[in-house]
């Protein structure tokens, strides 16, 4: 190797570190642990699902069937025949509810959005826009579940493509993931007015969907953003701060709870912890940061 090429290979590798410095800047990150973040080792603890019978042992696609949404056809995630083999992202299907069915990537994905129908099964459907089912890969190993689209998303017709978004989207590259490799969906599919907290009833109308999403999906790690998504999977009650950074079971699917988006972005001090509990999710999945 010349003198040069070895020059240039040096000048590569500063560039490609000072690229990953502002990164973890921009995320908070103002100190980098001299030994890696370790798993906590409080044991897995198993969330109850009162609404899945309890002799379902089976795996995603069988609890896709279990946790069928009233009225949602759900013969192929029962059969289990309809799922792609491979955990690549699905190119996007011409469908009826004319957004190339976003998020509906598979069969089973697609049942569960045909069972939603034009939903009116609760107040916040008289006020949407854009019911907004969910997006990324019918098979990601990596799921995440947020609170309830903004104004954005029920423009758009998409989870998580405003301000809160847009950093949701950053956390994800920093995983070394691309936002298509993973499934983003919400607890609630339609915009809470002048986006108010959801409330129990609209949460519990579009549970069951949620639920069936993610049996569908079948993903190794679901990160639940923020008090609605964890509360809600794990029928909890212990406020986001106390949940967040802990593994627990959804369903035997490991569920790391974290501060949602919007909220990091309102108290970016808080970033730091949250990088905690994502480096967590990365080990679980083998990640390590992408070279950039
Ligand atoms: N916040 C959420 O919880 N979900 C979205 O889709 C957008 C913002």
């Amino acid at each position: 190797m010349s003198a040069q090429d070895r020059d240039v290979g040096w000048a590569e590798a500063a560039a490609e570190l000072r690229r990953h410095l502002a990164w973890l800047d921009d995320a908070g990150v103002r100190e980098i642990p001299e030994r890696p973040v370790l798993p906590d080792p409080r044991p897995v603890r198993a969330a109850p699902a009162p609404n899945l019978p309890s002799s379902d042992q089976g795996g995603p696609a069988a609890r896709a069937g279990a946790a069928a949404p009233p009225g949602a056809p759900m013969e192929a995630a029962r059969t289990g025949d309809a799922r792609p083999p491979a955990r690549a992202p699905a190119a996007p299907a011409a469908g009826p509810y004319g957004l190339g069915d976003r998020g509906c990537g598979s069969p089973a994905l697609l049942d569960i959005r045909q069972g939603l129908g034009e939903c009116q099964r609760c107040k916040l459907g008289q006020g949407r826009t854009r019911l907004v089912f969910g997006v990324g890969n019918p098979r990601a190993e990596l799921m995440f579940v947020g609170e309830g689209p903004g104004e954005d998303e029920d423009r758009q017709g998409e989870p998580f493509v405003g301000r809160a978004g847009q950093l949701l989207t950053k956390m994800i590259e920093a995983m070394g993931f691309e936002r298509a490799d993973v499934y983003i969906a919400n607890v609630v599919k339609c915009r809470p007015p002048g986006n108010r907290n959801p409330e129990p009833d609209e949460i519990e109308a579009c549970e069951p969907f949620l639920r069936a999403q993610i049996a569908a999906v079948g993903p190794k790690v679901i990160v639940a953003l923020g008090k609605f998504a964890a509360q809600t999977l794990l029928r909890e009650t212990s406020p986001i701060s106390r949940l967040r950074g802990r593994w627990f079971a959804y369903e035997g699917v490991k569920l790391m709870p974290t501060f949602h988006p919007a909220y990091l972005l309102r108290s970016p001090q808080e970033k730091v912890k949250a990088w905690e509990d994502l480096q967590l999710v990365m080990k679980e999945l083998g990640k390590a940061p992408p070279r950039r």
